[in-house]
């Protein structure tokens, strides 16, 4: 645990956490999977109101973070001139982006809770 710990003080994601979670103060974080299969998932995600990345996070530190797509998230509206695959508009103040376009997001929130 203290080596798991160790890793995400300094950024790295312990070896085995290839789960995913959403976290209500971190977003999107990896979690090892035994975990991520006893928590509630809404919206495909399982969720919490806490996780092992927090003190990572408020202490500034770097929270490495599983990839999601604007298309699924509540804070995007789709471009107007192309729906489907044109770029559209992050609500919160992230940017535009191609919808299937995948990347790291901490504001991340699932279209359907
Ligand atoms: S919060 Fe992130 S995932 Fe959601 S629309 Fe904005 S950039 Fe995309
Ligand atoms: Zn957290």
């Amino acid at each position: 645990m203290q080596r798991d710990t160790d890793d995400r003080r300094a950024g790295r994601v312990p070896a085995g956490d290839t789960g995913r979670m959403l976290c209500k103060g971190c977003g999107p974080v990896w979690i090892h999977p035994d975990i991520a299969a006893v928590l509630p998932v809404v919206g495909g995600w399982p969720r919490a109101l806490g996780c092992p990345w927090c003190f990572v996070r408020k202490a500034g530190g770097h929270v490495p973070r599983p990839s999601v797509t604007c298309e699924g998230c509540r804070h995007f509206s789709l471009g107007t001139i192309n729906p489907d695959a044109g770029m559209g508009t992050c609500g919160a103040g992230k940017g535009s982006h191609y919808p299937a376009q995948r990347h790291k997001c901490d504001t991340f929130e699932p279209a359907r809770d």
